[in-house]
């Protein structure tokens, strides 16, 4: 590399390792991307879970470069432009029933702290002032803003800052390697742990509790995936006590699981749903709040006249980011990629579990085109060594798969064949027997 690397602080990155032999992608095509010595790399993480149908799609990209010289920007405030119009009634087609109104935003974190807002304010709004409490899950990835790192559940997220907002309570995760270990799909066990809501109900009075946030699959904390039962005994709960429910969709929205969302794919419907990443195919930074009509109402009839709610963002709605997520839902449906999971769910499935017997393997997990290999961490050694030299080995063999904590997760493009399937598990098949 010729360019300097002192003056860009990477993010979650161990800067001062990666500095000393950096991994640099310059170009992208389809399933692959080429690095500056034109290394091709098949990607079998989608980028960072976001480019479902694949990289540089002429479609999205022509509709990006027509936006951007056609109306560069526009004010969202007391201001319009007609795409993010379509683009709001576009993406209803796609959501759950009832969940119709959408705010727009620029990141899943900015979805993530937007919707914890509009909780707390919808319930100030019907005199509920005091439901304040709320509530994520143990290894829960909710982005890095302050809301979304107060109830993330993944500790060296929150340590270093001191644990962020007060009021927040956690339930617990239900990854159980005892009862659910290798199992196909959806694991059996653990339903019952979504009754540590009603737990914290006990605790504090439901009187208090604004909303309750989790991923319907955990996605960066190493796809956990629901135990049966337990998302719709979560919605119970939060039904019976008037507690918000917010699924955190930024990587399962959009075709992940083979479904549209994670609602629907497990048949539960929460009141509000965050989405980003595949939203623009990665293209264009998008995030957004699907909101049920009730609460979208609430707002509309028992606010003050004028403004009904007092945040936004300068980009909320960007016409860039408009053309680049119409350009790409239509991808998605002309190519059917939201529901194409459940066709190629078998082939990931297949691929997946065939790499149980390998050296330190305690978990494989899968289900649409996601999975994920657990390794027991390495005895006196750094959280997660096996699996980033995992990450590294199968960079050198021309392959991107994604290191996250004990384990290797596997998010490919939506568009990707049997072939690269099976690319990608022959890859991690030869390198995890040379990781100690
Ligand atoms: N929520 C979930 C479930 C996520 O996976 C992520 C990102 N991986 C976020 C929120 C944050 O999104 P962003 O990085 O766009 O802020």
């Amino acid at each position: 590399m010729t360019a300097r690397t002192d003056a860009f602080w990477m993010p979650f990155t161990a800067n001062r390792d990666f500095k000393q032999a950096p991994r640099l992608l310059q170009r992208a095509q389809g399933m692959h991307y080429f690095t500056p010595e034109g290394r091709e790399v098949l990607d079998g993480t989608a980028g960072l879970w976001c480019v479902n149908a694949g990289h540089s799609r002429p479609r999205i990209v022509d509709a990006i470069q027509r936006q951007v010289a056609t109306l560069d920007y526009a004010p969202p405030f007391q201001m319009g432009h007609p795409l993010a119009f379509e683009l709001a009634e576009r993406m209803v087609e796609l959501s759950p029933p009832g969940l119709n109104r959408v705010f727009f935003t620029n990141s899943g974190s900015e979805a993530v702290d937007s919707a914890l807002k509009i909780a707390l304010a919808y319930h100030r709004l019907k005199g509920d002032a005091q439901r304040t409490r709320l509530i994520g899950r143990e290894r829960g990835y909710h982005g890095t803003n302050f809301g979304g790192t107060s109830v993330g559940g993944i500790g060296p997220n929150r340590k270093m800052f001191g644990n962020a907002l007060s009021g927040v309570d956690h339930l617990r995760h239900t990854h159980d390697l005892t009862r659910n270990a290798f199992t196909v799909g959806q694991p059996e066990h653990g339903a019952e742990l979504a009754d540590d809501l009603e737990r914290l109900v006990v605790l504090h009075d439901a009187s208090t509790i604004a909303a309750v946030i989790v991923e319907p699959m955990a996605g960066s904390s190493g796809v956990l995936l629901p135990p049966k039962g337990y998302l719709q005994k979560l919605r119970d709960i939060c039904t019976r006590h008037g507690i918000l429910l917010i699924f955190d969709e930024v990587i399962t929205g959009f075709g992940r699981l083979g479904s549209p969302f994670g609602a629907q794919h497990y048949g539960v419907t929460p009141d509000m749903i965050t989405c980003a990443k595949g939203l623009t195919n990665g293209t264009v930074p998008m995030g957004a709040v699907y909101v049920n009509q009730t609460i979208h109402d609430t707002f509309m009839q028992a606010s003050g006249p004028g403004i009904e709610l007092f945040h936004g963002y300068t980009y909320s709605g960007h016409p860039v980011a408009c053309a680049a997520a119409l350009a790409t839902l239509d991808t998605y449906a002309e190519e059917g990629l939201l529901t194409r999971g459940q066709a190629m769910e078998r082939a990931m499935a297949e691929a997946a579990h065939a790499l149980k017997g390998l050296p330190h393997v305690i978990d494989i997990r899968n289900t649409g085109l996601v999975a994920a290999i657990e390794f027991a961490p390495r005895p006196n050694a750094p959280a997660g060594r096996r699996a980033f030299e995992t990450f590294l080995g199968c960079w050198d063999r021309g392959v991107l798969v994604r290191a996250a904590g004990e384990n290797i997760a596997i998010s490919p493009p939506l568009i990707i064949n049997e072939a690269q399937i099976g690319q990608i598990f022959q890859t991690l098949a030869e390198v995890i027997p040379t990781v100690a």
